[in-house]
């Protein structure tokens, strides 16, 4: 705790969600919807270099780390790995009301987190999810917190008490400037994720750093959140089944096995 009037660092809250494994990605061939249970899981990547970059500025500004997520108890293991690569704190937010819910209701329960949680002078996320990949989240917390958000920034800093955000565009770079409570959401790759120190593996050992509340905790009526609290409706999910490609050799001399080749490639308009 500060004590009235004593200057701290900044209070960063790093949103993170837990994703199936790129490559493990899969569909349910009867549900049509993405396999969850069973499926190795990690931190969604960008939530990584969100959470690296927020673990620089503490090495240079102070301040603490509080890491959120909702979802279910499974995510604990995303959240003490976070613990252990050097975040403070982590809040899980869990509750059977939540199931259901699309990026409104989601981005609605983290603000309520991140105001729990308190005087937070920096929100992170990552630029998107790798499972459903909206990209709504962070804009979503700053506009339900009615403050200025910077998105898919590839590098962060903090200048005179302000945030400033470098975001990289087509012909070049666009820097911008925030004053604090802010969003900023973090391009995937911009920074290399620190592994988890054995130190923070012990402090999650000995526990007490993952702290889950439910909705009720966070004052959210069963209206607002899942389903009913979702304006999104998924009217129809179709699986995209791939043509089998036929593969062919040309086992002619070179000249003549290229000269076929473009014939091919032309005559299946590929080439002009
Ligand atoms: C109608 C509908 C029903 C749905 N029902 C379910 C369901 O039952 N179960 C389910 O798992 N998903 C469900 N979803 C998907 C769910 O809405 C999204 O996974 C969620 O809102 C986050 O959106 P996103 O993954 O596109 O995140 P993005 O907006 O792409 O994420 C951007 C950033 O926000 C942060 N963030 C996103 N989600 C979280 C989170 N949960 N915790 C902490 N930080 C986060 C991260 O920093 C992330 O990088 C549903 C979606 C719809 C449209």
């Amino acid at each position: 705790m500060t004590a009235p009037g004593e200057k701290r660092g900044p209070r960063i809250a790093v949103c993170i969600k837990q994703v199936p494994k790129a490559q493990e990605l899969q569909v349910d061939p009867v549900t049509k919807t993405l396999k969850r249970v069973g499926v190795p899981s990690e931190i969604n990547p960008p939530d990584q270099n969100a959470l690296e970059t927020a673990l620089a500025l503490r090495e240079k500004h102070g301040g603490e780390i509080v890491v959120l997520s909702m979802g279910p108890t499974s995510f604990d293991e995303s959240l003490e790995r976070a613990i252990a690569m050097g975040a403070d704190r982590a809040y899980l937010i869990s509750d059977r009301n939540l199931g259901g819910s699309d990026t409104v209701p989601t981005a609605l329960t983290l603000t309520r987190a991140v105001e729990k949680v308190g005087d937070v002078d920096l929100v992170l996320c990552g630029e998107e999810t790798t499972d459903a990949s909206t990209g709504h989240v962070g804009p979503g917390i700053a506009g339900h917190m009615g403050i200025p958000q910077i998105t898919y920034c590839s590098a962060v800093s903090l200048v005179d008490g302000r945030v400033r955000g470098v975001r990289m565009i087509e012909d070049g770079a666009e820097t911008w400037e925030a004053p604090m409570p802010c969003v900023v959401t973090v391009d995937f790759g911009c920074n290399k994720p620190r592994q988890p120190t054995l130190t923070g593996k012990i402090r999650v050992k000995r526990g007490g750093l993952v702290t889950h509340w439910s909705a009720a905790d966070l004052g959210l009526e069963p209206s607002q959140i899942g389903l009913k609290g979702s304006p999104t409706i998924v009217a129809k999910v179709d699986t995209v089944q791939l043509p089998s490609r036929q593969g062919k050799i040309f086992e002619e001399e070179p000249t003549i096995a290229v000269s076929l080749l473009l014939d091919a490639l032309r005559k299946d308009k590929v080439i002009p």
